[in-house]
């Protein structure tokens, strides 16, 4: 995808009637089922989150398109917990993971939970057994898997293969009853064990687990596989179209498998790629491991990808929804760059963030020409790109906070800030020239002595002199201190389980060592402008020339400001990456 493409895909309006040609693969499918009259035209998806950790980026992709296709056939989505691993899975996941949902502007017409169906699906598996589909399989872990053969190998029938229906049908009952212990039997799917498919050769449909379910508790001591439960499961909702990862591709025949033996609805399976972007990963399990690590600050650290993380750092949904627009569905795996997502926002914030002066690293200066106790209301505008967020006051005063940045010593030709003897313009206020530099001890500079030209108050000159560059500032006065939080990329790779300099080899852990450890910069002693005293939370700003920047949800409060950076104004990592 070239540049070009990118941002000509800005200016989508997400209002446009898709044609036929602008409809996906799958958005192709629901549409020839509808025109062919399969389920009386309805459309009916789900999205099956298991709830063993908190939803990210790549499951807002998959929720913009179930409940997307859903919605633009006028059908329904379900919410489905697919909750049939006792092991991993919490009742704080399923809360955040519907406060996500909803969040990103969906509402379920349904919520289910998989294990609300462990009394039919254990029904089915009985029917299975009675019908000579499925046998009590009495090999340990060890010999199941010899016995399964490899990719160019078929797999060995186990000898329980052949016990008769009714001994299944009493160890069946025996295993849920609790008579027997984890891993003595397991109960298999009689298909074929010399099929090409691995998932064909006989898969384990039940195992014995004594765990307690986070809502079944000790009800049941068996517990389905997840192939089995989850196509059983849209079955029974009479799921239309069950959207799925490209992963599950070769489990379609076993899904189908279920359904035609037992002849039950038959919900259809279709596979996308996953969405996987740079110098980020999107696995619930790693996700984990970080927190678990202390590599983060939790699930909801602005850096993680996760979407209770990126609404902390300040994305909006709408900016969520529309780089899930933008990046299309296809069935080739690849990697976004983080880029689009981070313009996306742009894109939104622009529009909607109001303009305020923030100087985060300050450099005081006094104008010295400048009555002492005079102080000046100027007139800023909120948002140049909408009228209607009106203008507000900006106080000015004989001393200032600059970004120190914005002064040089010794500044090259091309500098167009303040440096000795040079003469440059505030915004929304006057033209001052640096007329002296205080130093420290150290050498430092501490301080900038400057003068103003009281004739250039809106930024002219009324003898048509010209100066090239304009600052920001805050007056020294007035100012509030806030605390703001610049993040970059997690990993420094682009690819986080990239082979990493430090050990060259790609072990299952290496992601470790592309973390960015420049990822988080804490800043606390920032000057703001006044007016962003009572800044509430989850409000979003842009500060003039840096950036858009949030209030953070969980650490601040009113006169303890803190901010996060949600972005900057232009990409500087790629930049920063060029001149490597
Ligand atoms: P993880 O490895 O992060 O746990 P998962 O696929 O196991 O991911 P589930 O909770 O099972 O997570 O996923 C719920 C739904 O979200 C599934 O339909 C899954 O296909 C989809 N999904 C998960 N990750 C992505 C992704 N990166 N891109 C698109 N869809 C995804
Ligand atoms: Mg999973």
């Amino acid at each position: 995808m070239n540049q070009n493409q990118h941002s000509n895909s800005n200016d989508n309006d997400p209002s446009d009637e898709p044609t036929a040609a602008s409809l996906n693969f799958i958005e192709q499918i629901v549409a020839g089922d509808n025109e062919s009259g399969k389920h009386e035209g309805r459309v009916h998806t789900r999205f099956p989150p298991e709830p063993n950790g908190y939803l990210h980026i790549g499951h807002a992709k998959s929720i913009c398109l179930n409940f997307g296709i859903a919605t633009a056939n006028g059908g329904k989505t379900n919410l489905r917990f697919d909750d049939t691993n006792p092991a991993k899975e919490e009742t704080e996941y399923v809360d955040s993971i519907m406060e996500d949902v909803r969040w990103l502007g969906f509402q379920w017409d349904n919520v289910y939970f998989a294990s609300d169906y462990f009394q039919q699906l254990y029904d089915f598996a009985e029917q299975l057994i009675k019908s000579g589909h499925a046998y009590v399989c009495s090999l340990d872990a060890e010999k199941t898997r010899s016995y399964r053969g490899g990719w160019n190998e078929a797999g060995k029938d186990s000898p329980y293969r052949s016990r008769d229906p009714e001994e299944n049908l009493d160890l069946f009952r025996r295993m849920k009853a609790g008579e027997f212990t984890e891993g003595e039997h397991t109960l298999r799917a009689k298909i074929d064990m010399a099929s090409p498919n691995m998932n064909m050769r006989d898969p384990t449909i039940y195992r014995i687990r004594k765990i307690k379910h986070h809502r079944t508790g000790s009800d049941w001591c068996i517990y389905p596989m997840y192939d089995y439960a989850h196509g059983i499961s849209d079955s029974i909702e009479r799921i239309t179209h069950s959207i799925c990862t490209l992963e599950f591709e070769h489990h379609r025949p076993l899904y189908n498998w279920f359904l035609e033996t037992l002849d039950i609805f038959p919900s259809r399976q279709i596979e996308f790629a996953r969405l996987n972007i740079t110098h980020t990963m999107m696995s619930k399990r790693k996700l984990l491991e970080l927190v678990q690590d202390n590599q983060v600050s939790g699930w909801d650290d602005p850096r993680m990808p996760t979407i209770c993380g990126l609404r902390r750092r300040g994305y909006t949904p709408e900016s969520i929804r529309n780089f899930c627009t933008r990046i299309g569905v296809t069935k080739q795996n690849s990697r976004h760059d983080m880029a689009w997502l981070e313009d996306a926002l742009r894109a939104d914030l622009n529009k909607r963030a109001n303009r305020r002066a923030g100087v985060l690293r300050p450099l005081k200066v006094v104008i010295e020409n400048y009555p002492e106790d005079q102080v000046e209301q100027l007139d800023a505008i909120n948002n140049p790109e909408d009228e209607s967020a009106g203008k507000r006051k900006v106080p000015f005063g004989r001393e200032l906070y600059i970004e120190r940045t914005d002064f040089m010593e010794d500044p090259p030709k091309k500098f167009f800030r303040l440096g000795p003897g040079r003469e440059v313009r505030l915004r929304y206020g006057y033209f001052i020239t640096c007329t002296d530099v205080i130093k420290n001890d150290a050498g430092e500079v501490v301080e900038l002595r400057c003068s103003y030209d009281p004739e250039t108050l809106g930024g002219q000159a009324p003898d048509g002199r010209r100066v090239r560059g304009t600052i920001h500032w805050v007056a020294a006065a007035t100012a509030i201190t806030a605390e703001v939080r610049l993040y970059d990329h997690l990993f420094q790779t682009t690819d986080p389980f990239e082979a990493s300099p430090a050990t060259d080899t790609l072990a299952e852990a290496s992601y470790l060592n592309n973390l960015n450890e420049n990822s988080l910069e804490v800043l606390t002693n920032c000057k703001l402008e006044p007016s962003l005293k009572d800044a509430a939370v989850g409000e979003l700003y842009q500060f003039e020339r840096l950036g858009y920047f949030c209030v953070d949800n969980k650490d601040s409060s009113p006169g303890n400001l803190v901010f996060n950076r949600s972005v900057t104004l232009r990409d500087t990592w790629a930049k920063m990456q060029r001149k490597k």
